[in-house]
């Protein structure tokens, strides 16, 4: 399909029309230029329709993206059932803070017919719907299409209950954080190095046999980078793999402060013996490579060169970084001792479960 010529969309250039900050439109690529100029955009999922091409959603999965695939013909509309599931994913997707392409061939009739359901879906109703649609070329271009709208208008109805938005609008702002955070880990990876000169999570696996501690700051980090590095399916996979690991990882921990059995020398527990991995571990290889958490970028450092190299830089600046993340949260300072996470249970979401016991034990329910 990458191949063939006769398509007026075929170069290198690609533009995506952004309707809202996570949501944009287009043509289907045709190059992989094309697709790359599309990453570039910040883009991390795609809803393709093209029912033409049977190889492009492949291709677009192989580039790193999230892909949907509901293949419609030229000039077609999609079923309300299939309608509704494609809508459902679009939903998350944005929910979890992607930015999604949708597009057919030309990224006029099928992209405009899915846009406009869509936009109905978040509220806006038929007229403010037009309005947004209005500016775009993608829009609902035949009989078939348009009374696709006004059923699945009828169905789906109008919100009345709040005002009507395209998007989830998040309360906290994280993006100050997280370049707090980025700006960490690019001292430790500057300034600390592995005596051997291996990576855990690349190299070897060595860091994804014992468990992982996490503070609120690195804990949603790791969360929004699962939310948007990871596919849906990805993500259902970990997440099974991570009530294993944790279940595994409770038991070895009761064994540890119990009769003494999956214990290495040191007395720390090993996760392997209990069984199980770090959930994000897949054939040798840390499926967040370059979002791995502190404690895995410094294992196996050369301590005596690196100095007191957790007490002195990481534990404050990761503490104060945390501290700073829940004010902003919750606007209140957080008293000392804020709880930290095991690993496998902050990819499944059960970590939120402590962050919600500790803000009532600071009454703030
Ligand atoms: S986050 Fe990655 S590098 Fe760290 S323990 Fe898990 S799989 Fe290994």
């Amino acid at each position: 399909m990458m191949g063939k010529k006769e398509n007026t969309n075929v170069g290198y250039a690609y533009t995506v029309t952004w309707v809202t900050d996570q949501l944009g439109v287009g043509h289907a690529p045709m190059s992989h230029p094309q697709l790359k100029a599309i990453h570039e955009q910040g883009v991390d999922a795609i809803l393709n329709l093209c029912g033409e091409f049977c190889d492009l959603h492949d291709i677009e999965k192989d580039a790193g993206f999230e892909v949907h695939y509901l293949p419609l013909e030229d000039e077609e509309a999609p079923g309300l059932i299939e309608l509704e599931k494609t809508l459902e994913w679009l939903d998350e997707a944005i929910y979890l803070g992607k930015k999604v392409l949708i597009h057919c061939r030309h990224g006029i009739g099928r992209t405009g017919t899915v846009l406009n359901a869509y936009l109905l879906r978040r509220g806006l109703g038929h007229k403010l719907a037009g309005k947004a649609l209005k500016k775009l070329k993608s829009k609902p271009a035949n009989f078939v299409q348009w009374r696709t709208i006004r059923k699945y208008g009828k169905q789906s109805g109008q919100l009345t209950v709040r005002e009507p938005s395209l998007e989830f609008k998040r309360l906290v702002d994280l993006s100050p954080f997280f370049n707090d955070y980025q700006e960490l880990v690019l001292r430790v990876e500057e300034n600390v190095h592995a005596a051997d000169g291996l990576a855990c999570g690349q190299d070897h696996d060595q860091c994804c046999h014992t468990p992982v501690s996490l503070t609120l700051a690195e804990a949603v980090h790791i969360s929004h980078r699962i939310n948007l590095e990871l596919t849906g399916e990805e993500r259902l996979v970990v997440i099974e793999r991570a009530v294993e690991t944790a279940q595994a990882e409770r038991k070895a921990a009761k064994a540890v402060d119990g009769e003494v059995t999956d214990t290495d020398e040191s007395g720390e527990y090993c996760l392997s013996e209990a069984g199980a991995v770090c959930p994000l571990l897949k054939d040798g290889r840390c499926l967040l490579f370059e979002h791995r958490p502190l404690q895995c970028r410094a294992f196996g450092l050369d301590q005596s060169a690196d100095g007191d190299l957790w007490g002195e830089m990481l534990t404050p600046a990761l503490n104060k970084i945390s501290s700073e993340m829940w004010l902003a949260y919750t606007g209140s300072m957080a008293s000392v001792g804020m709880p930290t996470f095991a690993l496998p249970d902050v990819v499944s979401g059960k970590f939120m479960e402590t962050v919600f016991k500790y803000m009532m034990e600071q009454g703030l329910e």
